[in-house]
């Protein structure tokens, strides 16, 4: 045994494995284990500083086409930076692994949005909340959907994933949990993968939206829309028109707002969408410097 040395500690061969192994906060950890593996769990408060309100973030891992076992660990955008430990667990209740994670220190930056005030007296109702945390909550078991996702819209992306929102310049105490692609009235609005429409209807605050469930623990959700062009029930494909930019709901202007959840908590959009490009704050510096 030539690496004797190396292979001395932790004889144990790895099954499971995290990656990446140190991620930003809103982002998704992928997970995978060459065994059997029911769910993984990850402990969000495993110093006690956040005083004692200890919590644990599960998830469901599953068998995929090429027999190895994935699982979707999302990291939000308020979970404590440090280290962590994913505990894989098999369906008989034994713990087969740990596998150490790291969540980065992560800065988000302050952004304000005018509204106009009858806009910004619009609320949820709790019907409309029961609707969206059910779909939220729920996980399926078909995965319709591949990578990378496409994006809804070729716009550029006016506001991005994770910002602090100030409305009318007062602080809204929430974070921007999808992001906005700029969009002219009318454009329309592709499923970013394939899967099954479980929303199509129109929200005080989000205005036209369409929900979609692409299975596994990810779903999207597309806001604020002019028309929608779904039926919930029906069978999406990737890229399939599923409704027009408007600015329905809580809106300042047309645009799309879109949202990734992965296994209940929003992610980051622009982490499983390749391409996306911020509007032109270098062009808006340029010209004001211009004027001055
Ligand atoms: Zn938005």
């Amino acid at each position: 045994m030539l690496a004797l040395g190396a292979s001395v500690v932790g004889a144990q061969e790895a099954h499971c494995s995290v990656k990446p192994s140190a991620i930003a906060l809103g982002q998704t950890v992928r997970l995978r284990c060459d065994v059997e593996v029911g769910s993984a769990r990850m402990d969000l408060d495993p110093s006690g500083k956040m005083g004692g309100l200890s919590s644990v973030r599960g998830v469901r891992m599953f068998k995929e086409a090429d027999g190895v076992w994935e699982g979707l660990m999302p990291v939000a955008v308020m979970d404590a930076p440090g280290d962590r430990v994913v505990q894989f667990q098999s369906a008989d209740g034994a713990i087969p692994e740990s596998v150490k994670l790291t969540l980065k220190k992560t800065i988000f930056p302050t952004q304000n949005v005018t509204l106009a005030p009858s806009i910004e007296a619009l609320h949820s109702t709790p019907d409309e909340m029961k609707t969206l945390v059910t779909f939220r909550d729920a996980v399926s078991d078909v995965k319709y959907w591949e990578e990378p996702l496409v994006a809804p819209l070729p716009g550029c992306v006016i506001s991005p994933f994770g910002v602090a929102r100030l409305h009318n310049g007062k602080p809204t105490g929430e974070f921007h949990g999808g992001i906005d692609q700029r969009g002219a009235l009318g454009t329309p609005i592709h499923a970013a993968a394939a899967g099954v429409v479980k929303i199509v209807q129109p929200f005080n605050v989000l205005g036209g939206t369409v929900a979609i469930d692409h299975g596994q623990g990810l779903e999207t959700m597309y806001l604020h829309m002019s028309k929608l062009n779904v039926a919930v029930g029906d069978h999406v494909a990737k890229g399939d028109v599923i409704g027009y930019v408007g600015a329905t709901g809580r809106a300042n202007g047309p645009h799309l707002h879109w949202v990734v959840y992965v296994n209940g908590v929003p992610q980051n959009p622009q982490q499983w969408v390749t391409g996306l490009k911020a509007c032109g704050a270098g062009a808006t510096a340029k010209a004001a410097k211009k004027k001055s």
